[in-house]
């Protein structure tokens, strides 16, 4: 339902084209997400020439929406490690790093050698990692918690909080600041790679840092900056949440459709009931994906951004998504109920979508707090 332009169209095209040629390789793909855009930039789509978006300071939102989008139909793990790197960690570099930050890290993870994450999770309800002096030199200190990719990538984004030790540093601004962490670095642990319940292909892990030293080319901006900053990430995080979403429950939408018509058609025929379900499903994901790319093309364009939109497109998509996976395996009912059963894969990797990247309790709290502004 969702208009494209023709420049969109075109870009929709040269994307489909180049996921079919690569399609039976990228279903289970697990390696490193970049190698994938680098794929894409061989075939001349734009949307992943990094040295054009280094040169406009800026990322095709669109074009990287519909990438996700439509990769999450297949491998919604993989499509979340694009968006991590790409949304997560490029974007903030590129809109806030200094030319000296962006030469350094960068052009590795343009030629898919290397990762970057966004380490912003904690333990705890707030931000404890801290920036704090030791001796004449600034330290990191804290750990982050369920990192996607962390133990493949070299850089993590990392949200710090410069705390009572460090508030001559931080002037007269917040006390939340962003910086840049070498992975490698003997300063930093990192834990065994867990297992969850859907997205598993994505490698979690956690990150433990030890007085790791700041130095002016480690930190975004400013001090005091990072809380602008991760508000803008989230942001962006957020669409490719939605997107990853809504890929998810058209795959199993799709799926349901085909069994019916192969398999299930007497059932099809004879329970209008299906027929009216599937026609509800349908309009519903036709309705989520307006919502979508209308947040895609706000982003595109370049008035200021608001988390209102990008929260109430995450909660209505992924809760909605979320329904609509429920409502699949209802339909199909007991095959739909084997552990690799496209289906019941669905129903797990949505449940974690309305968790990652924003909690829909913590969601729904910041949509109210709009009600008294
Ligand atoms: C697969 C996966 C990958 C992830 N990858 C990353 C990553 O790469 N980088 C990263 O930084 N993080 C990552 N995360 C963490 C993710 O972003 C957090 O899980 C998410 O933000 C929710 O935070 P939380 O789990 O700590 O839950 P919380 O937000 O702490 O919520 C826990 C409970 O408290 C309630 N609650 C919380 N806040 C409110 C509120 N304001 N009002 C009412 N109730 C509230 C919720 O209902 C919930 O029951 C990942 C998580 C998963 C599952």
């Amino acid at each position: 339902m969702f208009i494209f332009n023709d420049e969109e169209m075109n870009l929709y095209k040269q994307i489909k084209d180049v996921i079919n040629q690569n399609y039976e390789t990228w279903q289970s793909y697990s390696g490193c997400s970049q190698q994938i855009m680098r794929t894409f930039a061989k075939e001349g789509v734009n949307v992943a020439d990094f040295q054009k978006v280094i040169q406009h300071k800026k990322l095709d939102v669109m074009g990287m929406t519909i990438m996700i989008y439509e990769i999450a139909k297949f491998n919604p793990s993989l499509a979340h490690k694009i968006a991590t790197t790409n949304f997560g960690f490029c974007y903030p570099l590129i809109k806030y790093g200094t030319d000296e930050q962006m030469s350094l890290y960068l052009p590795s993870i343009i030629s898919g050698e290397r990762e970057g994450v966004l380490g912003c999770n904690e333990n705890a309800t707030d931000v404890r990692s801290i920036l704090y002096k030791k001796e004449d030199a600034f330290v990191v200190k804290g750990s982050k918690t369920m990192l996607t990719n962390v133990r493949e990538a070299d850089y993590a984004l990392t949200l710090v909080t410069s705390g009572e030790a460090a508030k001559d540093l931080v002037s007269n601004t917040s006390n939340m600041s962003v910086v840049i962490i070498e992975i490698n670095h003997q300063a930093v642990n990192l834990g065994e790679t867990e297992v969850t319940m859907g997205l598993n292909k994505l490698k979690i892990a956690d990150m433990d840092i030890r007085d790791y030293p700041i130095t002016p080319v480690n930190i975004l901006k400013a001090l005091g900056e990072g809380g602008n900053i991760i508000m803008d990430t989230t942001n962006l995080m957020r669409l490719s949440n939605a997107a990853i979403s809504l890929g998810i429950c058209e795959n199993a939408y799709n799926t349901v459709h085909k069994y019916f018509k192969e398999y299930g058609k007497e059932k099809l025929e004879n329970y209008e009931l299906i027929q009216y379900e599937l026609a509800q499903m349908k309009a519903d994901i036709e309705w989520l994906r307006l919502g979508v790319f209308y947040l895609a093309r706000l982003f595109s364009g370049d008035k200021k951004r608001d988390l209102l939109p990008c929260s109430v497109v995450k909660l209505q998509v992924t809760e909605n998504a979320k329904k609509i996976c429920n409502k699949c395996i209802e339909l199909v009912g007991r095959t739909s109920c084997y552990d690799e059963n496209i289906l019941s894969q669905a129903f797990r990797d949505i449940r974690i979508m309305t968790i990652l990247g924003g909690h829909t309790s913590k969601i729904k709290n910041y949509i109210s707090l709009n009600f008294y502004r």
